[in-house]
């Protein structure tokens, strides 16, 4: 079994979970040539998340830019508002499978552990959600839709009290309750076969997008863009043009206030190589080696690592990584809420940023697809204090 993408991803965890990931692999091996599991899946994609999500020509956007045509896949049209529940959805039928009766799963903005809450009511599973003081905190109202669905909340104290030491603290939990309890990872990071599980459950956004602009343009697209945190948005949209270079794959990283700065999200970017959460990949640390606190207006992009082949992709130039700043994604926002009347979330308002910046230099036979991962009600309160913090207009 091959757990690495060139250097990268590998299971670099106690020898007390290798066993647990070993079955978890064996599990999703079968479980993904058994035509009994993708039936259910999809009807559950169907019916219950509200698949497939529309393709959409984002018409007065692309013709107040004046270049390229840009469509968005509609991640926020999905049940919980966001592509993740694509990935909590498969997952919590692999825990059924293995016979768990309990999801633990670590959330930074809460959109990951809301999703978990959701699939842990619908299959009536225990669910317990690792999230950081801090952000317990800063993200009060996941943290009460995640209460609503019966799901318990762990605030973790240690280290920096952010999504790093929720995970770290959920893969100790992990360790010790193994047989009874099931990890439900929210990106395509952490400990081999979660890189590849996420991937897979996470295609269904690519597959889609290349099946709907071959039926809508008659082609397929020039770019697809996707924003990275850590990177499940943008590999599910990757994989469906694995097998055709001529569409470019763009990523687009949170550069915060300015790679230059320091202060940002960047792990391709501005990141180096190096070992956490069971994987190697590039994550933001000092010349020690110790991780480095991330920061960015988009709480969704804060993680300091991203998936490992994201890194082998960046290596290999399979694909591109570009980044957008807090300002750029805060003006992509206000850009798509005014011309299309779709309010994005801010994660995905960086992937928006790039197109708008990339747009222009194209004519109109130039088609861009952007992944909008999630809808932006959540983000309300943070766009405010942002524009009051930087003297703009509400
Ligand atoms: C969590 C989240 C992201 C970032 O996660 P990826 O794993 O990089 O996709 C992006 N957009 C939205 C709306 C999210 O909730």
């Amino acid at each position: 079994m091959n757990m690495h993408y060139g250097i990268y991803g590998g299971q670099y965890v106690p020898e007390t979970l290798t066993g647990a990931l070993r079955e978890l692999a064996q599990t999703y091996l079968e479980a993904k040539d058994d035509p009994a599991f993708r039936a259910e899946l999809d009807d559950l994609l169907k019916h219950y998340v509200g698949r497939e999500s529309p393709l959409y020509y984002a018409k007065r956007l692309s013709e107040h830019l004046g270049g390229s045509r840009i469509y968005l896949k509609r991640e926020d049209l999905n049940h919980t508002g966001a592509h993740k529940i694509n990935n909590t959805m498969g997952q919590a039928l692999l825990a059924r499978r293995m016979g768990k009766k309990r999801l633990i799963a670590e959330t930074g903005a809460g959109m990951h552990g809301v999703a978990t809450a959701t699939v842990a009511a619908l299959f009536g599973m225990e669910c317990e959600i690792f999230m950081g003081s801090v952000d317990v905190a800063r993200q009060a109202p996941n943290v009460d839709r995640m209460h609503a669905l019966g799901a318990k909340v762990r605030s973790i104290t240690e280290g920096g009290a952010t999504l790093k030491d929720a995970m770290n603290a959920a893969l100790r939990e992990w360790a010790s309750c193994s047989d009874y309890t099931f990890y439900l990872i929210g990106t395509a990071a952490g400990p081999y076969p979660y890189p590849m599980l996420v991937k897979d459950f996470q295609s269904v956004i690519g597959k889609e997008t290349r099946r709907q602009c071959l039926e809508m343009c008659g082609r397929l697209p020039d770019e697809v863009v996707a924003c990275v945190g850590g990177g499940s948005n943008a590999i599910g949209m990757f994989a469906g043009f694995e097998d055709t270079p001529q569409v470019r794959r763009v990523g687009v990283e949170a550069g915060g206030m300015g790679i230059a700065t320091g202060q940002h999200a960047a792990s391709i970017n501005g990141g180096k190589v190096g070992i956490l959460h069971g994987m190697k990949a590039y994550f933001l640390q000092d010349a020690n080696g110790q991780m480095l606190d991330t920061y960015s207006v988009s709480a969704g992009l804060d993680y300091p690592g991203v998936g490992p082949e994201h890194c082998l992709l960046a290596d290999e130039k399979l694909a591109t990584y570009e980044v957008a700043n807090d300002d750029e994604a805060v003006a992509a926002f206000d850009t798509l809420c005014r011309f299309e009347g779709i309010i994005p979330a801010l994660e995905s308002s960086h992937a928006l940023a790039y197109a708008i910046r990339e747009a222009p230099k194209h004519d109109r036979d130039h088609i861009i697809v952007v992944n909008l991962s999630g809808r932006g009600d959540k983000d309300m309160d943070n766009i405010k204090q942002y524009k009051e913090k930087h003297g703009q207009a509400l």
